[in-house]
């Protein structure tokens, strides 16, 4: 989406000037997507995966220790 960054402000695509300029303050606008920059590139589910993977990992290390325990 089109930024201004003169007067801080998202604008429509199609009310940026022709020339691509802010309708406003007639500075060039920034056409990149600053969303997604600031968005944490991360997906939520990534973080569910890797929690249940710590507790996976730590339950089978419980039960590695409690096995290596039973051998002696
Ligand atoms: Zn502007």
């Amino acid at each position: 989406m089109p930024w201004c960054d003169t007067c801080d402000v998202y604008l429509a695509p199609n009310s940026v000037d022709a020339d691509g300029t802010c309708p406003t303050c007639h500075h060039e606008v920034d056409h990149s997507d600053k969303i997604t920059e600031t968005d944490n590139p991360v997906p939520w589910h990534f973080w569910i995966v890797l929690v249940a993977l710590i507790a996976y990992l730590g339950w089978r290390l419980i039960q590695g220790v409690g096995w290596i325990a039973q051998q002696f």
